[in-house]
């Protein structure tokens, strides 16, 4: 989806900045449905749209964009696009009742966020969409793969925020059997603060499913929506990460 001409066309909207800082993220209104655009800044590479109702649920956006649609896709159901009478899923979803009755109990993401004091400096980056994560490829790895081809480049910029990672609450089950629930859902209520203190943690947790595979393989979600290998290489960069920066403060978001 082009979400910048997407943004083009929001001309008649109310435009105001989410966060009022240098952050240049926007959040656009009209008779009472919200457009937000997510922009690079800070640990987000990528830009991110999405749009709610007036009944405060989401929307799937139209493409190409127009303001007829969006309003005809508030009865279009987000997961299997029947048309028809909506019901909420979770905190926002819009779905038909057919998907919420299928869908109820899997979730959306658990996002973690590495901060240190002051900044560091990220160098330019071209960001990838590889096997539902985001991935960074190099100028020459860019060339090499898509030649010809302009890739966007998100610029280099100084950050506190050292690593962030993001995977699905299905995966919880999973991360609960190899000891790990706590350390990477709940950190605060046990009292984890610092990156530091996650290492022989997640070092344990780290083992325990390499070593025992199959036990753990029992835990794959049946809707496939994340698998044992997803949750062994999410904790094996967080690892590397807090080993890395064992000063950072650890911030999570469920
Ligand atoms: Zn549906």
């Amino acid at each position: 989806m082009d979400i910048i001409a997407i943004e083009k066309q929001l001309v008649d909207w109310e435009s105001e900045k989410i966060y009022g800082h240098d952050d240049p993220s926007m959040q656009y209104t009209k008779d009472g449905f919200i457009i937000q655009i997510y922009k690079p800044f800070s640990c987000r590479t990528g830009y991110t749209i999405a749009a709610w109702g007036p009944d405060g649920l989401v929307v799937k956006l139209p493409v190409p964009y127009s303001f007829e649609q969006l309003v005809a896709n508030t009865r279009v159901c987000g997961v299997c696009g029947v048309i028809g009478e909506m019901v909420r899923l979770e905190f926002a979803r819009r779905v038909c009742p057919a998907c919420r009755k299928a869908l109820r109990g899997y979730e959306m993401s658990l996002d973690i966020y590495l901060y240190i004091e002051g900044v560091v400096h990220v160098a330019d980056s071209i960001p990838v969409r590889v096997d539902g994560g985001i991935s960074e490829l190099s100028r020459a790895q860019w060339d090499e793969l898509y030649p010809g081809i302009e890739p966007v480049v998100i610029p280099g910029h100084e950050t506190s925020c050292v690593y962030s990672d993001n995977i699905t609450h299905n995966l919880n089950y999973m991360a609960r059997e190899a000891g790990i629930y706590m350390e990477l859902w709940r950190p605060e209520e046990i009292g984890i603060e610092l990156a530091g203190q996650l290492v022989k943690p997640l070092m344990a947790g780290y083992f325990l499913l390499n070593t025992e595979p199959d036990r753990f393989r029992k835990f794959n979600p049946e809707n496939g929506w994340g698998t044992y290998e997803v949750l062994v290489e999410f904790v094996k960069g967080y690892l590397a990460a807090c080993a890395a920066y064992p000063e950072a403060t650890v911030r999570v978001s469920r």
